[in-house]
């Protein structure tokens, strides 16, 4: 076995041409091959969210602290909190944040499949929903 400690993550700053607002992401474990799993630990400070994108291959998110939101471009929003999972499908365009008042930390699950930006950041409408 491979004991990843918690400061032999690289955690860095999530870049700002796909995330609105403070985010860091660090690589909990180093995918062996370009196929396997991609484990990927994601902090949003409160207002934080990702770009419009989708993967490839799909997406399972595991929200380990705190509370945010999930939503996809054809009217789909949940609101999540710690312990909670959400499975996106394989193309599925969407984004995940904090809410405006939390921190969120959740766990990216991915395989190999790459993520695709959609060139648009989410704006203060989509992100407040309603
Ligand atoms: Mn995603």
């Amino acid at each position: 076995m491979e004991h990843i400690a918690s400061d032999r993550i690289a955690w860095e700053p999530a870049p700002e041409e796909h995330f609105t607002g403070s985010a860091w992401f660090g690589p909990l474990a180093p995918p062996a091959t370009p196929e396997s799993l991609n484990t990927l630990g994601v902090m949003f400070a409160p207002g934080a969210r990702t770009a419009w994108h989708r993967h490839v291959e799909g997406q399972v998110l595991y929200v380990a602290y705190g509370a945010g939101v999930v939503a996809n471009d054809q009217g789909g929003r949940v609101e999540v909190s710690a312990g909670d999972t959400v499975v996106i499908p394989a193309g599925e365009v969407h984004w995940h944040g904090a809410t405006p008042s939390t921190f969120m930390m959740h766990l990216s699950l991915t395989t190999g499949g790459p993520t695709e930006w959609m060139g648009e950041e989410v704006d203060d409408a989509d992100y407040l929903g309603g």
